[in-house]
């Protein structure tokens, strides 16, 4: 597909929420050459910008004025294979799931428990994405990345990254500076298996150590237990993030609710799961406007009647300020608000 620039574009196939919003500009790209073309264009025009992937963790809270960039550079390079590591590079536009079932398929280790998340391989290297006791800072090698401001190539190596939960250099200090266009993974080609979470267990049972394709078969069944697809039900997955709290605060909720679900951090500070949180103050299946909260894991705000930006951000209001008036604990989005 060669550059396609489209004006007054809708966003509505662009984010999960499937919101139907419109880009003054979307420039869809194919290699590293014609993204650093549109960038000196957007300098000289002074347009504002925003890149995306496949808008999975976006809320869109109106028409975005200014240029929408997205990235089809998509390969998936073996550069490296030896008895004990497979160096692996992929381009920022690859879907992060077929790199998923591509290393599943070659016997790789190390993607398989973080199946079946949407988004793409660019997106995944800035939100540092994990689910079941894995995060995605522990396969990254480096990060292949243009500077918007000159067009300059740099590449980050995994420590430059500051990773923690679900944040990176990428979203502080160097937000909206640069553009993901590859990523290098290191990989296991023998077993190194992450099974101490959840459902997971019961593949530790089993006499013989579980393929990738194994765990990641489990991970998807898992997945689509509990979480709205999607296609069928528009979402940005958590909508908030786990709250840590001092550890006080987390003794005082205890006095009332002893069995309250926590992990522990250090002495200091404990996080609480956001979804109980909700679900305490009786929130499950809470409707405003065409937005909800999603029965089946209150941490999910969903579109479910052709919800309207407003009414997601109206919900989401009303979750923070519940969980605040019920436990005196903010609640953050996971989710950027655009
Ligand atoms: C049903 C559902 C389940 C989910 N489950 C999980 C989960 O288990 N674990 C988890 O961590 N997340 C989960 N998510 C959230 C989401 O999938 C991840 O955050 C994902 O990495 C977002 O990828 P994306 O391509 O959609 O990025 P977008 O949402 O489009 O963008 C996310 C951020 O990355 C930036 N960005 C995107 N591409 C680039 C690039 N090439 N260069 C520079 N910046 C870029 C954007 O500007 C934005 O700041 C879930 C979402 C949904 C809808």
């Amino acid at each position: 597909m060669p550059l396609s620039i489209s004006h007054n574009y809708s966003l509505r196939k662009h984010n999960t929420f499937g919101l139907d919003v419109k880009a003054e500009r979307f420039v869809a790209y194919d290699t590293v050459e014609e993204l650093i073309t549109v960038l000196a264009d957007i300098r000289n025009d002074k347009q504002r910008t925003l890149h995306i992937g496949n808008g999975s963790n976006l809320l869109f809270t109106k028409d975005f004025k200014g240029t929408i960039l997205h990235s089809n550079i998509k390969f998936i390079d073996i550069l490296s294979r030896d008895r004990d590591e497979v160096m692996v590079r992929v381009g920022a536009g690859v879907a992060w799931d077929d790199f998923c079932a591509a290393m599943a398929r070659n016997g790789y280790y190390g993607p398989e428990n973080l199946s079946h998340i949407p988004g793409e391989v660019g997106a995944a290297a800035i939100q540092n994405i994990g689910a079941y006791g894995v995060e995605v800072e522990s396969i990254i090698h480096e990060v292949e990345t243009i500077e918007i401001s000159t067009g300059n190539p740099r590449v980050f190596q995994a420590s430059e990254c500051q990773y923690g939960y679900r944040d990176s250099i990428f979203k502080n200090q160097l937000q909206g500076q640069y553009i993901v266009t590859a990523v290098v993974f290191r990989l296991s080609p023998s077993p190194k298996c992450h099974l101490d979470y959840g459902q997971l267990q019961e593949l530790q049972s089993s006499t013989t150590t579980p393929s990738p394709q194994a765990i990641r078969d489990a991970v998807i069944a898992i997945r689509r237990s509990k979480l709205p697809e999607p296609q069928d039900l528009g979402s940005a997955g958590s909508f908030f993030k786990n709250p840590v709290v001092p550890v006080e605060v987390y003794q005082h909720i205890a006095l009332s609710y002893p069995t309250v679900p926590h992990y522990v951090i250090n002495e200091d500070s404990v996080k609480i799961p956001a979804a109980w949180l909700i679900e305490q103050c009786g929130l499950k299946g809470k409707e405003l406007g065409g937005a909800a909260v999603y029965e089946r894991q209150p941490l999910i705000l969903v579109n479910k009647h052709n919800a309207k930006p407003n009414d997601i951000i109206a919900l989401a209001d009303h979750v923070k300020q519940c969980v605040y008036n019920k436990f005196n604990i903010t609640l953050n989005p996971e989710v950027n608000y655009i």
